[in-house]
């Protein structure tokens, strides 16, 4: 067998890998399986590309700087990933699918201006210049929803007049550039698309609120999945058309599951500048409804003396890092005879599976995380509904208040179980920036203050019921 045969074989095991990696990543017990597959599956691709020989015979060149890279790539990025807090998960995913991005247009001018050394003003193909599109519009708009997560700069909508129409004429001119370089093959015009590019990422991710970002994520790592595709096309390797087209695939079906889970199209989630007005709360409303308020001790009573407690897990579980002595309070419970399921919003959280993660971390086994659907027939035979730093996923306006912006958003029923408990710092709302109808219901309680104090206090409070 040729070197390279062998080579297609190899990249044929690991793409291989890859869609069974996509597989296990479907479900959260199979999730860190699957993450393990793609890990050997990239690994041996990588050793695999050392042999890699060209048409005319060349072996791989510059292999300890291409060395050099790997390891400053990994000083960077091991300690980044091990280090970071679970909530700061979406701006790492951002960053590291922008350089992914940027790598893949760096691939895409290097053979362009290989080409252009070899065969002079004839031949450029379309593949290498979306790649140098693509990419870089990748690269910059990922560092911009890094820097709106990371908080250096504002979360906030930007938004000025004559937005669409200026976005819309640079998206216009890059492909007019990209024409002119098909006819052209013009280094100059290149180099105007890479700028033209850069700020075209720019200005199409500013007018996107800070928690829209995941979704817009979702959409870039797409985009940088074409771009890699691009570049495999460019570089005739097959392991990476396959690669960036199950990367570009399963992001564009990630951001349509994302923005059906938040009840909006795609198009209000890109063009909406959604979040822009944060609307105030307070403990009592203009038509004089107050919330109630209760003790450790009160709720400890009520949920050691229930016989199903659902709990609900949103945002501010992530925000309060309370898994682990939610995980304490459900087993004292249980030891009770209680029985403790939790409800899981397909967006509760600010990223697609952030509870399951959350929940997993804290060893909650699997078969007690119910789905919506499921979750919600659960709640009406519930006795207490107990909802943890979760807001906009259990708001009943997305039912009954057709002005309202999460309007259509399918949610979690917590309000048709016999008592409601919420569990939050204070009346501000959740992402969506909407007052919350269910804190004023006469069945709900609220106990105020960081989740995993409140949560470390109701543990006591049942231990000693
Ligand atoms: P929300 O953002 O609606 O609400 C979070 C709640 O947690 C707030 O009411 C906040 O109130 C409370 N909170 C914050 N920190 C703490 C803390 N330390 N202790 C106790 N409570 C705390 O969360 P949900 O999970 O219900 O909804 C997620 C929202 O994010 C949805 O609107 C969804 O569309 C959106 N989204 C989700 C994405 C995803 O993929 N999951 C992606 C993009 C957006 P207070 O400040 O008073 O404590």
């Amino acid at each position: 067998m040729s070197r390279g045969t062998l080579l297609d074989l190899i990249y044929l095991i690991a793409a291989t890998t890859f869609i069974i990696a996509l597989k296990g990543l479907g479900s959260p017990k199979r999730a860190r399986m699957g993450n393990v597959v793609a890990a050997a599956g990239m690994t041996l691709a990588i050793v695999a590309t050392f042999f890699h020989q060209t048409s005319d015979g060349h072996s791989l060149r510059h292999i300890p700087l291409i060395l050099l890279g790997m390891f400053i790539g990994a000083i960077v990025a091991v300690p980044a990933a091990r280090f970071m807090q679970i909530t700061a998960m979406p701006q790492l995913v951002a960053i590291f699918n922008g350089v992914g991005g940027g790598a893949a247009a760096l691939v895409s001018i290097t053979e362009f201006v290989h080409i252009h050394a070899e065969k002079p003003a004839t031949y450029v193909t379309l593949e290498v210049l979306l790649g140098v599109l693509i990419g870089t519009v990748s690269f910059s708009g990922s560092a911009i929803a890094y820097a709106k997560l990371q908080e250096l700069m504002t979360g906030r909508p930007i938004t000025y007049p004559g937005q669409q129409i200026i976005n819309a004429l640079f998206a216009l001119t890059a492909v007019a550039l990209i024409v002119i370089i098909l006819i052209t093959a013009s280094t100059p015009l290149l180099w105007v698309l890479l700028a033209v590019s850069f700020v075209l990422g720019i200005i199409f991710v500013l007018p996107i609120g800070g928690a829209d970002v995941p979704v817009l994520i979702s959409l870039l790592n797409s985009f940088t999945g074409l771009a890699v595709a691009a570049s495999g096309f460019t570089l005739g390797n097959n392991l990476l058309i396959v690669a960036g087209t199950l990367v570009g695939a399963s992001g564009i079906l990630l951001t349509r599951m994302m923005s059906a889970a938040m009840g909006r199209s795609l198009a209000n989630v890109l063009f909406s500048a959604f979040g822009s007005v944060v609307a105030s709360s307070s403990a009592e409303r203009e038509d004089g409804r107050t919330v109630r308020s209760g003790t450790p001790e009160d709720i400890g009573v009520l949920l050691a003396y229930s016989g199903k407690v659902v709990i609900i897990p949103g945002y501010g579980l992530a925000v309060a890092q309370a898994q682990h002595v939610i995980r304490e309070l459900a087993d004292e419970l249980e030891a009770k005879g209680v029985e403790v399921l939790y409800a899981i919003h397909p967006v509760a959280g600010r990223m697609p599976g952030h509870m399951n993660v959350l929940l997993a971390e804290a060893n909650i086994p699997y078969e007690k995380l119910k789905e919506m659907d499921e979750a919600n027939s659960e709640l009406t035979t519930a006795d207490v509904a107990l909802v943890v730093g979760a807001n906009d996923t259990v708001n009943p306006a997305a039912k009954t208040d057709p002005g309202s912006p999460i309007y259509g958003m399918p949610i979690i029923n917590a309000g048709d179980a016999e008592n409601v408990v919420f569990l939050k710092r204070s009346m501000r709302p959740g992402f969506a920036g909407v007052e919350n109808d269910l804190l004023f219901d006469p069945k709900t309680v609220l106990l105020f203050g960081d989740a995993k104090d409140t949560l470390t206090k109701l543990l006591a409070a049942v231990k000693a019921s």
